[in-house]
């Protein structure tokens, strides 16, 4: 997609600092990081969602996740959270699908998000609307 900021980056028209490349995907560092080593993974062809992108890519996509995810616990942090924001409504500003893999310190002081919990009968009408089989 031609006005795709990651899009730019995966065709080196603006720089990034990469992680990892190969034929079908690209990891960089995330420009404002969470914590140092906030790295993107993003398959270098455009789709905004996971639900759009063919299932073969999607697991090509996932391995360099764990691939990422293996360097930064080797090298940088005790662990580390997987995020996607799929949808505007979850937060999600660039609309090229993105894993962020954000390194993890003991008392980063990183919160996650909160909980609730299902009134009477709930789970069960939610459960109806979403199940698959
Ligand atoms: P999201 O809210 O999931 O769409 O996240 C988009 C992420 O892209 C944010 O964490 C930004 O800091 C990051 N970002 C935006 N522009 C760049 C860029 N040119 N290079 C690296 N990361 C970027
Ligand atoms: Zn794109």
């Amino acid at each position: 997609m031609s006005d795709c900021i990651f899009c730019k980056i995966i065709k080196k028209e603006l720089p990034s600092y990469k992680v990892y490349e190969d034929e079908n995907t690209l990891a960089f560092l995330d420009i404002a990081p969470v914590n140092h080593g906030h790295s993107l993974v993003v398959p270098k062809e455009h789709y905004q969602h996971i639900e759009e992108i063919p299932p073969e890519l999607l697991a090509k996509v996932i391995l360099v996740v764990q691939k990422v995810g293996q360097s930064i616990k080797k090298n940088l942090a005790s662990g580390y959270n997987l995020q996607l924001n799929n949808d505007s409504v979850a937060g999600q500003v660039v609309p090229h699908l993105h894993f962020h893999v954000i390194p993890r310190h003991e008392g980063d002081g990183l919160k996650l998000w909160s909980q609730a919990e299902y009134p009477e009968g709930k789970a069960e009408e939610v459960l109806n609307k979403i199940k698959i089989n």
